[in-house]
């Protein structure tokens, strides 16, 4: 644990860090990361844990949040202001036991939540029109030295490997260090997310699907994805484990 520590308080501790998480979640078995069982296929995850999980079960197709009694295609918000993308896919809620996953995948360098996150999503993700690439949300540069790595670009890359998508982490980059979004109102989010975004290349793309790992206000997703149906992609999706609803 304190050789861990050590290794993280340099860039190339963080790398060898993130190379001795891999050749350990390769050489180790399976485990539920909640119950601690083992052997469950390559989940990491045991069925009894993800039948646990908070589930949302009618979704607006648009935006992923759960449809009141009262409404039916889609929910008030998106009829009356359709989002720059056209679907939302996002299968749990996003609060406890997936929050401390999230927390330990962001912030504690538990890499092999990657597996985890992209098995849930693969799990769900069936019969579906595959789009051109999957899109990581992409971390500013400072904060992605920090970090280490892009939780999102994690995900996308296990997942885009299982479903035979290909990841394009480059096209879009974030071009401006933005506080986290925590503590700051409606309002402020979406001030503070407001052409947070670039493109370093011409888009080619028809359809994509926009990755990242909890949506919480959607402001981030938005912002993005209005970006890249600026530059000619038609249909964008988004992807993310769980998404927060307010109470
Ligand atoms: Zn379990
Ligand atoms: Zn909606």
């Amino acid at each position: 644990m304190i050789v861990r520590q050590i290794l993280l308080s340099t860039r190339l501790g963080k790398l060898v860090n993130n190379c001795l998480n891999y050749v350990q979640f390769k050489l180790y078995p399976p485990t539920c990361v909640l119950c601690n069982t083992s052997g469950h296929s390559d989940l990491d995850i045991c069925p009894a844990c993800v039948d646990s999980l908070a589930r949302i079960n009618s979704p607006c197709p648009s935006c992923g949040m759960p449809l009141e009694a009262s409404e039916h295609s889609h929910c008030g918000s998106c009829l009356q202001l359709p989002p720059p993308f056209q679907s939302t896919h996002s299968p749990f809620y996003y609060e406890p036991p997936l929050v401390k996953l999230v927390t330990d995948f962001k912030f504690n360098n538990q890499l092999k939540m990657a597996r985890v996150f992209a098995g849930l999503l693969r799990k769900t993700l069936a019969d579906r029109d595959k789009p051109d690439c999957i899109i990581p949300v992409p971390l500013h540069r400072r904060r992605l030295q920090e970090r280490g790595y892009n939780q999102s670009l994690e995900i996308a890359r296990l997942l885009g490997k299982t479903l035979g998508i290909p990841v394009d982490y480059r096209l879009c980059q974030r071009t401006r260090h933005t506080p986290p979004q925590t503590g700051l109102d409606a309002k402020q989010r979406r001030r503070n997310m407001k052409n947070a975004f670039g493109l370093t290349a011409k888009c080619h793309y028809r359809h994509v699907a926009i990755l990242d790992d909890v949506i919480t206000t959607g402001n981030t997703v938005s912002e993005l994805a209005g970006l890249l149906r600026k530059n000619g992609v038609e249909k964008v999706e988004v992807w993310s484990v769980a998404r927060a609803v307010p109470d």
